[in-house]
């Protein structure tokens, strides 16, 4: 990934603000430019924009919207910033945390506003951490769905986006003031564009192992869930223009993948009563902390595997997720009618799996720290799914003030036109994988996302109308 000599540009095109990647920030970001008065375009690596943002659930948090009023749910932006510094050991950047709490309400009703999207408010269970109910999905409640809406209504809005354009350089003089990219096209082909301001959008660097085994170690084996074109760009690009990356090592882990589906399986079975077992049938965590840090929970057992235990109800409840129905219809869903049968049907000592289930109906904190009499006890017939833990996305990125502009190593002062957002800019999850207050991630990528379209739009301002 380089950074070229200004000089050597042949530009074919100029457009005021380059978005580089169309996942969940690159296309909010373009469609709070094109409000804003910019003119906007939108670099996509892949045929069509998906990205990370395809691949996730899709649940969007969000303090203190109308959506969650018309639920009855009350809420305050302080109350979101509080919960995401408590889950993130303090160890966040307060006034990046009080930025996104605070525009991510707002920018979910934009959104819905001006460009038709439909939220929802999941209320049937609480994620970890969260002292509200606050994550939003679009109706198809997925990451596909989240993505294609996006994209239907950049398209509607007139954004431009020009797919199978893969950055691999930027244009920049010695100040850091970025001129424009290169793209390279699947045939080879090479274009240059002119910019007036650039906006890194292209996500983390889960998909550069390399990168992944230097800042966070505790997953360099794991399972690698996310997008596989996320291979550390933004960092790259911007350390080298004079930026620096912080939080390198924080990143969103999953406990719960199906094996060997590769299926995600939702975090909700485990807030609302199930429990994890190893290989021995014996639980080894307290599942109520987080699915992030539980990611190196489970690789930690023998095998790196466990097992998902759970009832009747909590299936009901799993039904209403695409994942669960997807893992559902492939056969990882394991059942028996007693805890015998269970052991059976997954081959799980008996005896350890009995004591296991019975250690949910116990009235108070377990030896793990998890309050089992706040939720009920499982009660047969049973389920199972054999999981693994993953790496879903990495955390770290590029130091940003709460404008989303990418600061000066060492400085608080911005570079002349460069903004990330999403994973491609430092999260609010701390230094830790344990920091990951669920939905960390679509917050900053859609409302960073807004912050940094709305920011490039001001500084291409004073030139606009330009003969
Ligand atoms: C299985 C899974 C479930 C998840 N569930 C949730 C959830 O429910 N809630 C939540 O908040 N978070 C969730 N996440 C995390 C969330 O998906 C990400 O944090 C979020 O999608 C990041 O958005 P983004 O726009 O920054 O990146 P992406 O959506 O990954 O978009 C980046 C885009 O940049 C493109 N790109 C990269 N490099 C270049 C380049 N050089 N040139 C051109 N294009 C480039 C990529 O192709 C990609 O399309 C989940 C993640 C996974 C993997």
């Amino acid at each position: 990934m380089s950074i070229l000599p200004a000089a050597e540009a042949r530009f074919a095109a100029e457009t005021e603000v380059l978005v580089v990647g169309g996942g969940a920030c690159g296309l909010t970001a373009a469609l709070s430019a094109q409000d804003a008065g910019a003119v906007p375009l939108v670099l996509e690596r892949d045929p069509a924009p998906s990205g990370s943002t395809a691949l996730s659930s899709g649940f969007v948090p969000a303090a203190a919207t109308r959506f969650q009023a018309a639920q009855g749910i009350a809420d305050s932006a302080a109350g979101f910033a509080a919960d995401i510094m408590a889950k993130a050991h303090g160890e966040a950047d307060p006034a990046l945390v009080d930025a996104v709490a605070g525009e991510s309400g707002p920018a979910l009703e934009w959104l819905a506003d001006r460009h038709g999207l439909e939220w929802q408010v999941l209320d049937d269970f609480l994620y970890p951490g969260h002292s509200a109910h606050r994550m939003h999905a679009v109706p198809e409640r997925s990451g596909a769905g989240l993505i294609g809406r996006l994209a239907r209504s950049a398209g509607a809005a007139g954004v431009d986006l020009v797919c199978d354009a893969h950055v691999t350089g930027l244009f920049a003089d010695g100040d850091g003031l970025v001129h424009g990219v290169r793209l390279q096209r699947p045939d080879g082909g090479v274009e240059d564009l002119a910019c007036r301001a650039l906006i890194l959008a292209c996500n983390g660097y889960g998909g550069d192992p390399a990168l992944v085994r230097r800042h966070v170690p505790e997953l360099a084996d794991a399972l690698y869930f996310g997008h596989r074109g996320n291979t550390g760009d933004a960092l790259r690009w911007g350390e080298a223009l004079g930026g620096e990356g912080a939080d390198l090592s924080a990143a969103q882990g999953h406990g719960s993948v199906a094996l060997p589906h590769g299926i995600l399986i939702t975090w909700a079975l485990m807030m609302a009563g199930g429990i994890q077992v190893n290989g021995a049938g014996k639980r080894f965590s307290n599942e109520h902390q987080g699915y992030s840090e539980q990611a190196i929970d489970v690789l930690r057992q023998p095998g790196g595997q466990a097992w998902c235990i759970y009832d009747a109800r909590l299936h009901e409840l799993g039904m209403g997720f695409p994942d669960y129905r997807d893992a559902m219809a492939q056969g990882a869903v394991r059942s028996g009618a007693d805890p015998a049968a269970l052991a059976a049907a997954t081959g799980l000592p008996e005896a350890a799996l009995s004591a296991a289930i019975a250690e949910t109906a116990a009235n108070g904190p377990d030896r793990f720290g998890r309050d089992m009499a706040a939720t009920l006890p499982l009660a047969p017939p049973f389920h199972a799914i054999r999981v693994t833990g993953a790496l879903f996305h990495t955390q770290g990125g590029l130091r940003i003030d709460r404008q989303a502009r990418v600061l000066r190593r060492g400085s608080d002062a911005p570079l002349p036109n460069l903004l990330a957002g999403g994973g491609a800019a430092r999260g609010v999850s701390g230094r830790q994988i344990s920091g990951y207050l669920s939905g960390n991630g679509l917050l900053t990528a859609v409302s960073l996302g807004r912050i940094a379209g709305r920011t490039a739009a001001a500084l291409t301002a004073g030139e606009r109308g330009r003969p």
